[in-house]
């Protein structure tokens, strides 16, 4: 897979900060890029054919679950990259409620040197609290210098307002932020689907919007007090979008992702599968109302990544009752083939925007460089297009675990391949020639 020398040629060269689409050839020497221009011959490198298809700067899931250590039988770093690297993605951040958690800079260290075996950066996301208990902050500046990119306790809420205040005033100090699943516990004491009238006619206890918007406009206030960042996990109400779009129009430092499946499908999937464990997530399928709010949010630019929450769980823990079951979906390689599908192609977004999303939007939130494509730049690329249509199955799934609902369903748009850190991942379809 190391491939220090590669010539992409005639390939449509997107840069998400620009604004442009280009066709070039992008030729790499030793990882670096060292020409973009149209027609370069380069005798003896390998060549990818990009005819037809798209180049960006590396993709970024800014939310993903890769279990290990300690729930290697869901997924592995490894695997977790496979998915990664499938789905398009040259960078993942990944959340604390590992075993042991992300809370201490060992476990940061052990993260970051997995990753290093793959061309997928593995960024962590340390804990706010020691252990996830909500009690007691963890040494920020420790696990920051260890290589944290954030913090949060993801999984769970960060719930104690006051753990939460002095948490943004340490990470402000640090520049980083603070990820907020945000769900006031109080409002959900047992709910496994958005509570509305699909959960009603069903009797399946419900988890209101208001658990998560309540938990939002205290942070939002919090933020203001002591000028922290802090950045909404997993938005899924039109109510949320709202707040956070007030929010920044009064100028507080707070950001906001949303997972693919929220703008995908809704609560009625519940009933619709006769009660699938794979429509079972964490915050719940909203409804219609709610995925057009989220839409205008992510076109104003209120929403500035969209993430997976790649989730994954083995079959037999999702192979139970509905109310037994845990939360939580893969999503790292459906990730592009929906945001085409129900972004792109529906006019939502163009695939410049769409693309900013997965790339500037992510880094930026998380304050960190973007790679360029442009001379002089580490090679750290996503070859893609948001045209080509293909049915998802078993066979596309590099994760451990095969938890989702989008099994047979049309993907529209599909990534190819990934380049980063002198290494190359190609789909089948896709022919490296010297
Ligand atoms: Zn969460």
């Amino acid at each position: 897979m190391k491939t220090s020398n590669v010539l992409f040629k005639g390939g449509q060269v997107l840069d998400p900060v620009a604004g442009t689409i280009t066709v070039a050839d992008v030729l790499v020497q030793d990882g670096v890029i060292s020409r973009v221009e149209s027609d370069i011959e380069a005798p003896g490198v390998d060549i990818v054919d990009c005819n037809g298809k798209m180049i960006s700067p590396g993709w970024m899931d800014m939310h993903v679950h890769f279990r290990e250590p300690g729930q290697e039988h869901k997924e592995t770093i490894a695997t977790g990259c496979a998915a990664a690297m499938a789905g398009g993605f040259t960078a993942v951040a990944c959340m604390p409620n590992t075993d042991p958690p992300i809370h201490t800079r060992d476990v940061v260290e052990f993260i970051i040197e997995r990753g290093e075996k793959t061309p997928v950066d593995v960024h962590p996301i340390a804990c706010v609290s020691r252990e996830r208990e909500g009690k007691e902050l963890t040494e920020m500046s420790d696990l920051t210098e260890g290589g944290a990119v954030a913090f949060s306790d993801d999984g769970d809420p960060v719930y104690d307002a006051g753990l939460m205040r002095r948490a943004l005033e340490y990470s402000s100090m640090l520049g980083k932020p603070i990820i907020n699943h945000m769900e006031d516990l109080s409002l959900n004491p047992h709910g496994h689907m958005h509570e509305g009238v699909v959960s009603t006619r069903l009797g399946v206890p419900g988890i209101p919007g208001l658990a998560e918007e309540v938990m939002i406009a205290r942070d939002i206030l919090i933020s203001e007090f002591t000028g922290g960042h802090v950045h909404v996990a997993h938005i899924s109400t039109g109510r949320a979008v709202d707040l956070v779009r007030d929010a920044k129009a009064r100028g507080i430092n707070v950001t906001a992702e949303v997972c693919t499946h929220h703008f995908t499908l809704t609560d009625q999937a519940v009933e619709d599968s006769s009660y699938s464990t794979a429509v079972k997530m964490h915050p719940p399928l909203r409804t219609d109302a709610d995925i057009l709010a989220i839409k205008e949010g992510l076109r104003d630019g209120t929403i500035q990544a969209i993430c997976t929450d790649h989730a994954p769980h083995a079959s037999f823990e999702k192979e139970v009752e509905f109310i037994a079951a845990p939360f939580g979906i893969i999503g790292l390689e459906t990730a592009w083939g929906l945001i085409g599908r129900e972004l792109i192609r529906p006019g939502v977004l163009s695939v410049i925007d769409a693309v900013r999303l997965l790339t500037t939007g992510p880094r930026d939130i998380l304050g960190m460089p973007n790679p360029a494509i442009a001379s002089g730049s580490p090679a750290n690329l996503t070859i893609f297009d948001a045209t080509t249509e293909w049915t998802f199955t078993e066979a596309d799934i590099k994760s451990k675990s095969h938890n989702t609902p989008f099994i047979g369903s049309t993907m529209v748009g599909r990534p190819f391949g990934i380049y980063n850190r002198e290494m190359l991942w190609l789909r089948e379809s896709v022919t490296a020639a010297a």
